[in-house]
């Protein structure tokens, strides 16, 4: 028997129960891992209040790093005592998982499985929002709200190796305080007086890109702050979703380009996945990337690691501990 946490019907934090489980022995093409750090991201919340949806009962958690235990038949690049990271849909709030094996992403020694855990859906989303999404040069200027978060502080530090001009948002001062730690050339705390104004004045004018995972709260208002034909990517919606609206903003605002990418569309194949976890682990491996760690729970306290992350009580990332 191994500790699950399952959501067998949707809604808020408390929804999660933990709960013992039996775990077959890993099939074909499968390996299992026993989990020393799980990484929790705001996604998982998505999937347990509903937004995103998948099939009941299931245990949320989208990453975790362990050692394996077994391998199942066909699987040849991977052994016992490996240790590991992944990145798989719902089902990592568990002590123990079988897990496809071409998921896997072996763990160099300079990577902790802490850190491993806790920067891998985060530090690829960066990858791709900075690397594919737009193509960060130096001299490029980038707002970037939620500054503070577990994706913004990667953020700040990976723009900031690329050479570019970057300006974040945040909910406090404290939160301003620790972006501007990390990497951010200014910090706006957008809970006093909005950001567009003082965004433009720090800025000394557009930008070629804004970031928003915020959604409905900083929504139409960051496509004010962009140059004409400037980029808007919306990669989340933690303050909700962005209510339906005349495509023709757009056009008032600028010729604005719109994308609402994800991560696993980025990283759909094995290559793309490996590639982009290798230049994620180099630069943490080479100290230009630090992943703060600020939440640890206990894997049974899992609802409530969910109602920090919700009620903006985090900074930096959060991990469960089995
Ligand atoms: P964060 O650590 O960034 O936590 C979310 C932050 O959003 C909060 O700390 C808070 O910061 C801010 N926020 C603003 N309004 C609200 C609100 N009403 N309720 C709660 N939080 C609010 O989370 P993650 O680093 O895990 O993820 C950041 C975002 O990136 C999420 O929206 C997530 O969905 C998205 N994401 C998207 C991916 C993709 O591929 N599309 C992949 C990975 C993440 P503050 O108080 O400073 O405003």
């Amino acid at each position: 028997m191994v500790l699950a946490i399952r959501v067998h019907q949707t809604g808020g934090p408390d929804v999660m129960v933990a709960e013992d489980i039996d775990l077959t022995p890993p099939q074909a093409g499968e390996v299992r891992v026993r989990h020393t750090a799980i990484g929790v991201n705001y996604i998982d919340t998505y999937f347990r209040s509903g937004l995103y949806k998948t099939t009941l009962p299931f245990s949320p958690g989208n990453e975790a790093a362990g050692i394996i235990e077994a391998v199942g038949e066909g699987v040849s690049d991977f052994k016992p005592g490996d240790r590991v990271v992944y990145l798989h849909g719902p089902g990592a709030y568990v002590e123990v998982r079988n897990v496809p094996a071409d998921k896997l992403i072996p763990l160099p020694d300079t990577v902790p499985d802490e850190v491993a855990a806790a920067s891998l859906l985060k530090g690829l989303t960066v990858q791709y929002l900075l690397r594919s999404t737009f193509e960060v040069k130096s001299g490029h200027s980038l707002l970037f709200h939620a500054a503070a978060g577990g994706v913004g502080l990667i953020a700040g530090q990976w723009a900031r190796h690329l050479g570019a001009h970057i300006i974040g948002t945040a909910g406090s001062q404290a939160k301003v305080d620790l972006a501007m730690a990390h990497g951010y050339d200014h910090v706006i705390n957008y809970a006093e007086n909005g950001f567009v104004p003082k965004a433009l004045e720090l800025n000394g004018g557009r930008f070629d890109v804004v970031y928003d995972s915020v959604g409905a709260d900083t929504f139409p208002a960051s496509l004010d702050v962009l140059k004409p034909r400037g980029l808007f990517v919306s990669f989340g919606q933690s303050s909700g979703p962005i209510p339906p609206f005349d495509i023709g903003i757009l056009n008032a605002k600028g010729s604005l380009y719109m994308t609402r990418p994800s991560l696993f569309a980025y990283n759909a194949t094995r290559e793309d996945l490996l590639a982009s976890a290798r230049e994620l682990f180099d630069l943490i491996g080479r100290g230009i990337i630090t992943i703060p760690i600020h939440q640890r729970f206990a894997l049974k306290d899992a609802a409530k690691a969910h109602q920090a992350l919700e009620s903006r009580a985090t900074t930096g990332t959060t991990i469960l501990v089995p």
